[in-house]
């Protein structure tokens, strides 16, 4: 059997943290078997469904790298097939018409509630043999007693009653058929053979099992993920970091490292903290994704992430810096070429885009305080015999850094005298990466360009 499995989501808001390891776990768990991952937009509440939304879902998606197989399905479009299995189970006899005014069903939870009893369909119009006049629903005629089982490959065998299961509604009074008939029909028509989806869907789960038995369909198998809590243990909400996944890139975020963080967060396998995404891959099973809910935990979340910017490839970190540089790169070193020079000093992509930006930029000013600081009386002949030295010899940026070291050690100063202004003069600031890889990068006509433009302004 080859596996293929789903990610799900309405397109009702954002995909949130909580979401995106959904779809990692479904995803990693088809991509482990060489399987199929599928994505299926539930945008079958019209009202709170949006494009926006879609997008932004899709968006996440890509940016996390959770590629699906084949192209998204929008279950809206399949009602046809959502009505047609409502049909079969009203003409087989195991769903029925419900005529229940809204008056009377407040009416009898309100008893029941008064009575301390669980609320729910007290089976009205389970046996009527006449048809009405009057708008109805559509209930499943759920067993009214034995036990339904969930085989749940996370949380174990979990039993429930069939007598606390009443008899749900499939198809609403307007003619649309509801979440649950949906689902079963689309995960059965498109053979996924594991759902893998929070567990605050568990409670659905023996509805579910109940509507692939009376349509005669294969169960699928479950797996069913606790909730991300927050650090004070309280249910995962915005306070605690859970906003779009895509304002996770906006923060400097390398989409290897949420899922690199997401995978642990839950799943488990010994005590590694620090996977590739080939090892997520290879390693990851149903089998070691723990049943309770795991906590949120920011600073591992930024140690994951400052741990693969050091370690990735710089080729693959190109994308990330673009998109936060929003500059033609083109007149500059190769941001492949610049980017080993920031990873070591980087925490976040945002800082690693603020270190290369000087290398297309040219400053327009220069930090008063460290010019006050590293401008004195002798720094404008250091520099001169700078700019003589570099014009007349070859230059590289290990060749740079000597004529420094040399100049200074000449002038009996320390190289900080030099270097120090040097930097102000092509960054604006006192801060870049070691001189010589800084001047190396940059390149001679643009280093003397800076230092002659700088000098020529601070001077006015
Ligand atoms: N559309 C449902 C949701 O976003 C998920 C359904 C499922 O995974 O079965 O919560």
């Amino acid at each position: 059997m080859t596996v293929k499995t789903r990610f799900a989501p309405s397109p009702t808001g954002m995909l949130h943290i909580g979401g995106a390891r959904t779809a990692l776990f479904s995803w990693l768990y088809a991509r482990h078997f060489g399987g199929e991952f599928v994505l299926r937009i539930e945008d079958t509440d019209k009202e709170r469904s949006t494009d926006e939304a879609t997008q932004v879902i899709l968006d996440g998606m890509k940016w996390l790298g959770l590629d699906w197989d084949g192209e998204p399905v929008f279950q809206g479009a399949r009602q046809n097939k959502h009505i047609a299995a409502v049909n079969k189970l009203l003409n087989e006899g195991k769903a029925y018409k419900c005529y229940c005014s809204k008056e009377r069903l407040d009416c009898m939870r309100e008893k029941q509630r008064i009575e301390g009893k669980k609320a729910m369909y007290d089976g009205t119009c389970r046996n009527l043999t006449e048809e009405q006049d009057t708008p109805f629903v559509v209930r499943f005629k759920s067993p009214e007693d034995g036990e339904t089982w969930v085989k749940d490959l996370v949380l174990g065998d979990v039993c429930f009653p069939n007598e606390e299961i009443d008899d749900l509604i499939i198809m609403r009074t307007d003619g649309t058929p509801t979440y649950n008939l949906a689902v079963v029909v689309d995960d059965a028509d498109m053979g996924i053979t594991h759902v893998v989806r929070g567990s605050d869907h568990l409670n659905n789960t023996p509805r579910q099992i109940q509507l692939y038995n009376a349509l005669g369909l294969d169960v699928p198998q479950f797996a069913h993920i606790p909730l991300i809590h927050g650090a004070d243990g309280a249910k995962m909400s915005k306070r605690h970091g859970s906003v779009a996944i895509t304002e996770y890139r906006e923060k400097g975020y390398l989409p290897h490292a949420v899922n690199n963080y997401l995978a642990r967060l839950g799943w488990s396998h010994g005590d590694d903290e620090v996977f590739s995404r080939e090892q997520l891959i290879e390693y990851f099973d149903l089998a070691h994704v723990g049943a309770s809910p795991s906590r949120f935990d920011q600073d591992k979340l930024d140690w994951l992430n400052a741990h693969w910017i050091k370690a990735s490839k710089p080729a693959d970190l190109v994308d990330e810096v673009n998109y936060f540089l929003k500059l033609d790169t083109s007149n500059g070193p190769a941001l492949v070429d610049v980017i080993p020079a920031l990873q070591e000093r980087s925490k976040n992509m945002i800082e690693l885009a603020d270190g290369a930006r000087m290398f297309y930029v040219a400053p327009t000013e220069y930090q008063e305080k460290a010019v006050k600081k590293n401008f004195k009386e002798g720094t404008w002949a250091l520099l001169d015999t700078f700019i003589s030295k570099a014009e007349s010899e070859n230059w590289s940026g290990e060749a740079a850094h000597q004529w420094i070291a040399d100049i200074c050690e000449a002038e009996d100063v320390n190289m900080g005298k030099l270097a120090q202004p040097i930097r102000i003069l092509i960054a604006g600031v006192p801060v870049s990466p070691p001189i010589d890889v800084t001047l190396g990068l940059l390149g001679k006509d643009e280093t003397l360009k800076r230092i002659k433009t700088g000098i020529a302004a601070l001077k006015s």
